[in-house]
């Protein structure tokens, strides 16, 4: 066996570890194409061998590494690969990987402006540079966070604070059926009940219907109750649909609401100017949520909220201990501790900083706008097939279909649809996962990983038209 890897290695030793595992994560980056779009489900003997004592000595390292490669990674939905269409994809951007090994190994501590200012400003910069590309005021900041989770909660914190006070009495926030389940999750963790959440129906394009929202409102104030948040989605997860933004932003205007956006998934298509006028009103979100794990490509753990009223967010967190630094001077010098729940918390903002210089966002814009292409490919060969039937026009890059079988119950046709789900993904070259909207099981895709071309998008067309002529 080698030496022990000492705790505090030198830099040779840090050289040589890094060296080693540099090389397998690129071999293992190489051989994703040919990597299968799901592990097999093997997970109970790698479940069985993690079950061990506390190692207590030293290992080997190479044998952990293959451990981790071979067989732990393996046993997984391929979230890294091409062949990734479920759900909504993330990323795994190797150059954000090396912002998170640079920002964990000089660790700093951002939590707080005074002991890292300079590190503070760089993430604070990377809030103004989404804020402008979002089209949101100067002024508007936020944080980074764990994920769009995380700053849906905080959202829902903030205007909160801004619109109730410490009264939640009688409040009302209205969301689409079509909301993303973060939503009422965010609005029950802050303390509303049940009834305070008003889900109003999304019409047949899977869009918030603007005029049964405001017949709401109208109906809720007659009786007494205090309407103070309004929720649009800038790309629904089971449609993609895009909410009509423009026009809640009129209605949250007129009736003094806070409008949220959660973008989480379609927000970063705003950059692509092709796409722009879909998102027509979304600068005019008091909060917008973005998930730079999924439409940057960032590996999973990074999440943002923008809000154009900071001062609602920081009054959310009430004051920190007096045993801290004490805060600075400025609105624009944060205490990120000041604006989540967390105190102690790693340098996020560098993630997405270091790939946006080291690449250019330009990049970034023209990889959003092939995943478009990609996905306009897939909806122009499936358009018009025999029985085959779109929820909506894709507006991004998802979209949701399904087989009709005239005459056949809906449960037969639902169990119909759900095995063509499963011959699309049996070849294990593309995974794709379903939807179960009022009752009617949809199939839907979603092109957003960077490692997804044009060759598997054909191949992944190939697929669903045989499995189509064997449904
Ligand atoms: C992914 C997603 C979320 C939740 O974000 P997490 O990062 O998974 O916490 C919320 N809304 C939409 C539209 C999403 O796509």
């Amino acid at each position: 066996m080698t030496p022990p890897l000492p705790l505090d290695p030198d830099p040779q030793a840090l050289e040589a570890m890094m060296a080693d595992l540099t090389r397998r994560v690129g071999q293992y980056v190489a051989s994703l194409p040919g990597q299968p779009a799901q592990g097999a489900v093997e997970w109970q003997t790698v479940a069985e061998r993690l079950r061990e004592p506390i190692p207590m000595t030293a290992s080997d390292p190479a044998p952990i590494y293959d451990f981790l490669l071979q067989e732990v990674v393996p046993c997984s939905f391929n979230t890294a690969g091409p062949g990734y269409l479920a759900y909504v994809p993330g990323g795994g951007l190797l150059s954000a990987c090396a912002a998170e090994f640079l920002a964990a190994a000089v660790n700093r501590f951002t939590g707080l402006w005074a002991p890292a200012p300079a590190a503070v400003e760089l993430e604070t910069q990377v809030l103004r540079w989404l804020a402008e590309m979002m089209g949101m005021p100067a002024g508007t900041l936020g944080v980074f966070t764990s994920g769009g989770s995380m700053s849906s909660l905080l959202a829902v914190f903030a205007a909160r604070e801004k619109k109730l006070g410490g009264d939640l009495a009688g409040a009302r926030a209205y969301v689409s059926t079509e909301v993303h389940h973060c939503l009422p999750k965010a609005l029950r963790l802050a303390g509303f009940p049940p009834d305070a959440i008003v889900r109003i129906p999304a019409g047949p394009d899977f869009r918030m219907p603007v005029d049964a929202l405001r017949a709401r409102i109208a109906a809720d104030r007659a009786a007494g109750l205090r309407p103070f948040l309004v929720c649009g989605t800038a790309g629904t997860v089971n449609t993609g649909a895009v909410d009509p933004l423009a026009a809640l932003a009129d209605v949250a205007e007129a009736e003094g609401l806070w409008f949220h956006v959660d973008g989480a998934y379609g927000a970063p298509f705003r950059i692509v100017p092709a796409l722009r006028a879909v998102f027509d009103g979304l600068e005019r979100a008091d909060s917008l949520v973005l998930d730079p794990h999924k439409g940057f490509f960032l590996p999973y753990g990074t999440g943002v909220l923008l809000v154009r009223d900071l001062g609602a967010l920081r009054d959310a967190h009430g004051s920190l201990g007096a045993y801290l630094p004490p805060p600075p001077e400025g609105e624009e010098h944060l205490d990120f501790a000041a604006l989540t729940p967390e105190l102690s918390r790693d340098w996020r903002g560098l993630r997405l900083w270091l790939p946006f210089k080291l690449h250019g966002v330009a990049a970034f814009r023209d990889a959003l706008a092939e995943r478009r292409r990609l996905a306009v490919i897939l909806a122009d060969a499936l358009r018009g097939r025999p029985g085959l039937v779109f929820a909506h026009e894709p507006e991004l890059s998802l979209l949701a279909f399904r087989r009709c079988h005239p005459g056949v119950p809906e449960a037969e046709e639902n169990r119909r649809n759900q095995e063509l789900l499963a011959r699309i993904n049996a070849p294990r070259r593309v995974m794709i996962t379903g939807t179960t909207i009022d009752g009617t099981f949809w199939l839907r895709l979603c092109v957003l990983h960077l490692r997804t071309d044009e060759a598997r998008v054909r191949e992944g067309l190939g697929i669903i038209a045989a499995a189509l002529a064997e449904t």
